[in-house]
């Protein structure tokens, strides 16, 4: 349990003194976003940066050239790196001309709260200065859920024992950039110059704006801030420019008992169309609390649709919600953005996205938003174009392949053998693109964008994959790395392999459907070599060990020696950061979930037999380096029966990052880790399927709990799932009669109507 930032009820996040040693891990903790704008969770007081102050705009971003001591053909020459911009929260105050900061003078109450289902972030200090003057400083911020480019800030300083002085000062901090590299492959990018350049910082009134442009990327942004000062006695105002600061001061003289009020409306944005003077204008005559009510409501009806209950887990019922939030907040929801691997919350892995988002996090989307699931595929079509781009300049003469990580849809890893070559990411997204179709029956979708990157997908599998005469004319594809970091460049994985399966198969079912395509979809469908496709489906080869009875991660995977993990030292993990990749390579350890992944995504093409022979065999060999496994082996050893190891895995899966069990949150949140949360509930304990389109449950209870409690959306309509110890209800809220299967029992729900069954 986390020491310092306690919970009272589940919503909150609650510390009630200061760790300068926390800090850094709560400014990811507590950060705020709207999946467009962000804000890291620190002090607003420019004298008290304790840990790594971030703003950040989902989808900004510099180049940076990748350096490699020998570089071949193919190899990315840049990386683009999410920016750290300059800080529009930031404030400086003095009480009768001595500088508030925590490090002097005595702390008499301190408290910062996180308010998840409000999605504000409060703070409360009473704070004597060295001279005794006594302030009461309350701070209450929030990035807004309805206007994407607004966050605001109220900051109240009120003098509790005296009549003096104040001056504060409302700021954007100019001086923030990006962490450097540390010791560590996942952190850090060191630029040769500032990445951006101001351009401009101009005054209109009591709005102060900045405007800055990348060095090499060709993007700019603009941050327009409000300052509303009011309390106190002849307001003196002026204008403080510095290279590191631009900002309004305001000297006040209060009498004891009075309060001065700063409130800050932020516009960020990366210099669209809209005019953001007269859009703050209307933002303040609306008012902090009126735009904090609307922010709720949204927060609110979210939660309605995608709230999980659990009785009698307080504990995990925080971190649930905690994850939920983050989820949230972090996501792009335009289309043109993604959800990154630490969400908003951190520069860790540069603001990238991966297949996190596909495989771990649109599940979740999906059953309870699915217009953000659909946004988030969404972003993919609008980068085909670069993933058939990239697919040339690796040499295929057909179809497309998505990057491994990025931000702009062009190829960002530097480490070909655990990036580039992770093909699987084109399965992934097919996978998503498929379990989008099933869970909505989005025709609209498949018929404009979906089917269109299916085909450019699927294309690109003909072209790397072999009918190989060794293998008795089997389908192989070679020299491709699975979800598995620590085996590299195999043959046959079984991960790829079947997930290209399922996409072949589903984009044979697509060419059969009848689709109204437009003519450059149909003359790609038209070059879509559908018996090809069907060979493949039946010919793909699957490695499996006759002699261990157990599916093969790959060709070559049993023949390696076995890692000794029990004599391995406790510090030596992560394994990546100790141990040569060659080392870890040509050893049978495994970084997460790779052949159980596969059986938990595609359940119903493996026995339960075979399942329990393979999670049994890889849990053995499996680290967990990576924050995408635990939920996943949660997840199978639910289905196996084996509710207790499920709920072992659950309670790290769900206070990873609350616990900061990886020891990194510094750096962010992790976000496929925080949607395998919701997967461990909903597919884990509550054994949600999809099969043919229609829903399976399997509900157990873990021991601990006294019940739990879940929403899920399916084709437009909303299913109420309650365990408690005796019985499971389902509750079909609207529409027309839904099949589902409860335990293997068929059922049909009727709107409006709960059907009990035991549980
Ligand atoms: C994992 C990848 C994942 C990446 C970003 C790595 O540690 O091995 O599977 O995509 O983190 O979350």
């Amino acid at each position: 349990m986390q020491q310092d930032l306690q919970q009272n009820t589940s919503w909150l996040l609650r510390e009630t003194e200061l760790s300068q040693a926390d800090y850094p891990k709560h400014e990811s903790l507590i950060a705020l976003s709207n999946g467009y704008l962000s804000l890291r969770g620190g002090f607003e007081e420019e004298t008290m940066q304790l840990g790594h102050a971030g703003t950040f705009l989902n989808g900004f971003y510099a180049f940076h050239p990748l350096h490699y001591g020998e570089k071949y053909s193919g190899f990315p020459d840049n990386s683009q790196v999410m920016l750290n911009l300059p800080d529009p929260k930031a404030v400086r105050l003095s009480i009768n001309n001595q500088v508030f900061s925590l490090a002097d003078g005595r702390i008499i109450h301190f408290e910062r709260e996180l308010d998840t289902y409000q999605a504000h972030l409060q703070r409360r200090i009473v704070w004597e200065a060295p001279q005794g003057e006594q302030v009461e400083i309350t701070s209450v911020r929030f990035v807004s859920a309805t206007h994407k480019q607004l966050a605001c800030l109220r900051y109240d300083v009120k003098a509790l024992n005296f009549s003096g002085t104040l001056k504060l000062t409302g700021l954007i901090a100019l001086d923030r950039h990006n962490l450097s590299r540390e010791d560590d492959p996942r952190v850090g990018v060191d630029f040769d110059e500032p990445p951006y350049q101001i351009t401009a910082t101009t005054q209109h009134d009591a709005i102060l704006a900045v405007q800055g442009t990348t060095r090499n990327s060709g993007l700019s942004f603009r941050c327009y801030v409000v300052h509303d000062f009011s309390g106190g006695e002849s307001h003196a105002i002026w204008l403080e420019h510095s290279d590191t600061q631009y900002g309004l001061s305001c000297q006040s003289t209060l009498q004891q008992g009075e309060t001065l009020t700063l409130t800050k409306y932020i516009w960020y944005d990366c210099a669209e169309n809209e005019q953001p003077i007269e859009l703050l204008q209307t933002a303040q005559a609306q008012g902090f609390e009126a735009l904090l009510n609307e922010h709720r409501a949204w927060w609110k009806d979210t939660w309605q649709q995608m709230d999980i209950q659990i009785a009698g887990d307080e504990s995990l019922q925080q971190a649930l919600r905690f994850n939920m939030f983050h989820l949230t907040q972090a996501v792009g929801k335009d289309g043109y953005t993604n959800i990154s691997a630490k969400g908003m919350s951190g520069e860790g892995y540069e603001g990238h996205y991966f297949w996190d988002t596909e495989i771990y996090m649109i599940p979740f989307f999906l059953y309870t938003s699915p217009d953000i699931a659909r946004q988030l595929l969404m972003f993919r079509y609008h980068t085909l174009d670069q993933a058939r781009a990239r697919a040339r300049e690796l040499g295929h003469r057909q179809g497309a392949l998505y990057p491994w990580r990025t931000i702009n849809g062009e190829e960002c890893s530097a480490y070909y053998p655990s990036g580039t070559a992770q093909y699987h990411i084109n399965a992934d997204i097919a996978y998503a693109i498929r379990l989008y179709y099933e869970v909505t029956g989005d025709q609209h979708f498949m018929e404009q964008y979906g089917f269109e990157m299916l085909l450019e997908l699927s294309k690109l599998w003909m072209d790397v994959g072999v009918f190989d005469p060794e293998k008795d004319n089997a389908f192989c594809i070679q020299e491709v790395t699975g979800p598995d970091e620590y085996t590299c460049l195999v043959n046959n994985n079984l991960y790829t392999n079947i997930m290209v399966k399922n996409q072949l198969e589903f984009t044979l079912s697509c060419c059969a459907a009848n689709f109204q395509l437009n003519e450059p979809t149909q003359a790609l469908a038209a070059s879509f070599d559908q018996q090809l496709a069907q060979s493949i489906v039946e010919r793909i080869y699957l490695p499996y060990s006759e002699r261990l009875q157990v599916y093969a991660q790959d060709d070559s995977f049993l023949s390696r020696p076995i890692w000794d993990l029990a004599a391995t030292p406790r510090n030596k993990f992560p394994l990546l950061i100790h141990y040569h990749p060659l080392t870890l390579y040509r050893h049978q350890v495994c970084k997460q979930a790779d052949v159980v992944l596969a059986q938990m995504l595609l359940s119903d093409q493996f026995s339960l037999a075979q399942k329990r022979r393979d999670f049994d065999y890889y849990e053995k060999i499996t680290t967990h380096d990576s924050s995408l496994s635990t939920c996943i082996y949660g997840i199978m050893a639910a289905e196996l029966g084996d509710v207790e190891h499920s709920y072992n895995y659950y309670i790290k899966t769900a206070r990873t990052d609350l616990d900061d069990t990886h020891h990194n949150a510094k750096d962010g949140i992790h976000a496929a880790n925080m949607a395998g949360s919701w997967m461990g509930l909903v597919y884990g304990f509550a054994g949600m399927r999809l099969h043919q389109g229609s829903l399976k449950f399997a509900p157990k209870l873990p021991q601990a709990w006294q019940g739990y409690c879940f929403n899920v959306t399916v084709r437009g309509q909303r299913i109420t799932v309650s365990v408690t110890p005796e019985q499971v209800s389902y509750t079909l809220q609207h529409g027309d009669d839904l099949n589902i299967t409860h335990h293997d029992e068929p059922i049909t729900l009727k709107a409006q109507q709960t059907t009990v069954k035991y549980l």
